[in-house]
């Protein structure tokens, strides 16, 4: 079940790499795409639902870019 995903604001990325680095699910990529500053953004590749909101792609950012969504599960 998919527990989180991240979203990566790819015109501001300047494809530092860093968040690529840091994710201990190895999710994150370089986007074969050009952002409008010729650099390749990073990208997420989950197929396998690996994310888990972790958040040290976030916090390694030096440009703010990534939002980390979690879902919250129901308690019943
Ligand atoms: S939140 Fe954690 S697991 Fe998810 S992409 Fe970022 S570093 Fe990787
Ligand atoms: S750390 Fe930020 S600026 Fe660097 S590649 Fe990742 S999203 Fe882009």
């Amino acid at each position: 079940m998919r527990r989180a995903y991240v979203e990566i604001d790819s015109e501001r990325c300047k494809g530092c790499g860093l968040c690529i680095n840091v994710c201990p699910q190895k999710i994150l990529r370089f986007s074969e795409k050009f952002n409008t500053k010729g650099y390749h953004p990073a990208e997420q590749y989950d197929p396998d639902e690996k994310c888990n909101g972790c958040g040290f792609c976030y916090m390694m950012c030096p440009d703010t870019c990534i939002t980390v969504f979690r879902f919250v599960q129901a308690v019943r």
